[in-house]
């Protein structure tokens, strides 16, 4: 069935150092095939094979109403046909800044980059120009793309993703990067104290998607908060995974804590890679020409990227009921992988925050990544390969986080059930 898929497989490893790009080669290491999508609407894509799949990645977040989306392709089009001009400043980039704003609490100010990478390697720099102090506290599973490497220092190698407990995860130890856990006030405190007056920032996903849907505990959030503003420590969070997807303010509108540095990516490019970091005049006053860190890009703020921004959050400042619909459509997919992997006495522990959902298996054996990428784990085989025969694809990864869209029906949920 997969065969031409893996030919194409085949030549890219060929042709591209390091193999093909992450979902394939994450699917490759649970040992499953690498499917190639060659078209895609609404909630389907259909492979270089012709098989259609129901999409629970959504391209890991950004595709909201799901798979090439009018708003979104019209503008692109549209902006195409007027010409790039790239470099130069134009409209659309101050009016999706405007958009930003009046949707995300506590931002007096946004630069556009190009992903969420940059995003965060930009507020990490940003916090460090504006207190003059050099350390960063990260959270030990909290993913911040590959600027964790930049975090880390160059040259230490070490990258956190995935749960701390997940295999192969080091935690970084570089000597500007500490790190704390995740929902532990008191780690974070302690290191606190052990470097008075030289932390700079907190960075941290105020709901842990990337270790699999892990909410903040009651007071966690608060007593951070409480912490930055006492210390004069900038606290940044990283929605680049929540913002505008729990609700138009993102994870600060949702559980109604605020950061001084917001970061964004996935959603607000619709599919395109725009990236953002947000916060009040005071802090954004240290970007150059005014303050001491430079920041520019050769394709920051480029229109194509800005009216596709521009396209997607219009769409959903017209249709906010978007979250309740995610969130019931959560709810119910819930209720139904409970209800199924019971039955089956499969161990798993499912997490659910709002419109974000993960299945963790719990079992050692469940999480054999050895076992799995020889193809010998059942729960794997059962999950990815037993998915994909049924036509649904899920983001592979040591849990299940499924990225639900807006297209997606009942009847697909049910598929994925
Ligand atoms: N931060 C979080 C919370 C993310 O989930 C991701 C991507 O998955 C990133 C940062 C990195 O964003 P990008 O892949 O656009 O560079």
């Amino acid at each position: 069935r997969y065969e031409r898929s893996s030919a194409l497989f085949r030549a890219a490893y060929n042709v591209l150092p390091g193999g093909v790009n992450s979902p394939v080669r994450a699917f490759q290491a649970v040992g499953g095939t690498p499917v190639f999508v060659k078209e895609a609407k609404g909630a389907y894509f259909i492979d270089e094979d012709g098989n259609r799949f129901v999409d629970f990645i959504a391209s890991w977040g950004p595709l909201l109403f799901g798979h090439a989306f009018e708003p979104v392709l019209e503008a692109v089009i549209e902006r195409t046909r007027k010409g790039t001009s790239f470099g130069m400043p134009t409209a659309l980039e101050t009016e999706l800044a405007e958009k930003v704003i009046s949707m995300v609490p506590n931002v007096e100010k946004v630069r556009f980059v190009n992903s969420g990478t940059e995003a965060c390697m930009s507020a990490v720099r940003l916090a460090r120009g504006y207190t003059g102090r050099d350390k960063i506290i990260k959270f030990a599973g909290c993913y911040h793309g590959h600027a964790d490497a930049f975090l880390i220092q160059a040259g230490s190698g070490a990258v956190t993703f995935g749960s701390p407990n997940s295999p192969g995860v080091t935690p970084g130890t570089a000597k500007d990067t500490l790190l704390a856990t995740y929902n532990d006030l008191e780690s974070v405190e302690t290191l606190v104290s052990a470097n008075t007056g030289e932390i700079a920032a907190f960075i941290l996903e105020p709901v842990a998607g990337n270790m699999g849907c892990i909410p903040p505990e009651k007071g966690f959030l608060e007593g951070l908060r409480e912490l930055c503003t006492r210390k004069g420590i900038v606290l940044i969070f990283d929605e680049v995974m929540t913002g505008f997807r729990l609700a138009p303010g993102g994870a600060q509108e949702a559980l109604g804590i605020r950061a001084d540095i917001a970061t964004f990516g996935k959603v607000l490019g619709g599919g395109l890679p725009v990236g953002a970091f947000a916060a009040s005049r005071e802090i954004m006053r240290h970007l150059a020409p005014e303050g001491p860190v430079y920041q520019a890009g050769t394709l920051s703020g480029n229109p194509l990227a800005m009216g596709a921004g521009l396209a997607m959050l219009t769409a959903i400042e017209k249709d906010p009921e978007v979250f309740t619909r995610l969130e019931q459509k959560t709810a119910y997919l819930h209720k139904g992988l409970e209800k199924a992997l019971d039955s089956k006495d499969v161990p798993v522990q499912i997490n659910r925050f709002g419109s974000m959902i993960s299945v963790h298996f719990t079992d050692a054996k469940v999480r054999d990544f050895e076992s799995a990428a020889k193809g010998n784990n059942d729960y794997f085989k059962t999950y990815f390969h037993g998915m994909l025969d049924r036509g649904v694809y899920l983001p592979p990864s040591a849990f299940e986080s499924y990225f639900l869209n807006d297209a997606l029906s009942y009847e697909d949920l049910d598929l994925a059930i």
